[in-house]
């Protein structure tokens, strides 16, 4: 995701990752606006991001999928599709 200053729009910055709070200081190289960027707060609506794992799946032989893993997405409340629609949910009558 691209970051830009938010009071001058540059986007040559700085940023130190605090790993405590999970947040991230930014500071802006043009203008020296400082503030925190939150990577859990979703870029479309601001609400707090979760985390859900989804499984990484690799085709077997034949018609049968194989988790080989999980990683780690996040996840907008509001903007993205809840977890539990499988296919097919929306079309069944
Ligand atoms: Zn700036
Ligand atoms: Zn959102």
């Amino acid at each position: 995701m691209r970051i830009t200053c938010p009071a001058c729009g540059s986007g040559k910055l700085r940023g130190r990752r605090d790993e405590a709070a999970e947040v991230v200081q930014v500071v802006c190289l043009e203008c020296d606006h400082a503030w925190t960027h939150d990577p859990w707060a979703c870029p479309s609506c601001g609400r707090q991001m979760h985390a859900a794992r989804r499984p990484l799946l690799e085709k077997a032989r034949g018609t049968q999928q194989s988790i080989i893993g999980y990683r780690t997405v996040k996840l907008c409340p509001s903007c993205d599709e809840p977890e539990d629609r499988s296919e097919g949910w929306l079309s069944a009558s």
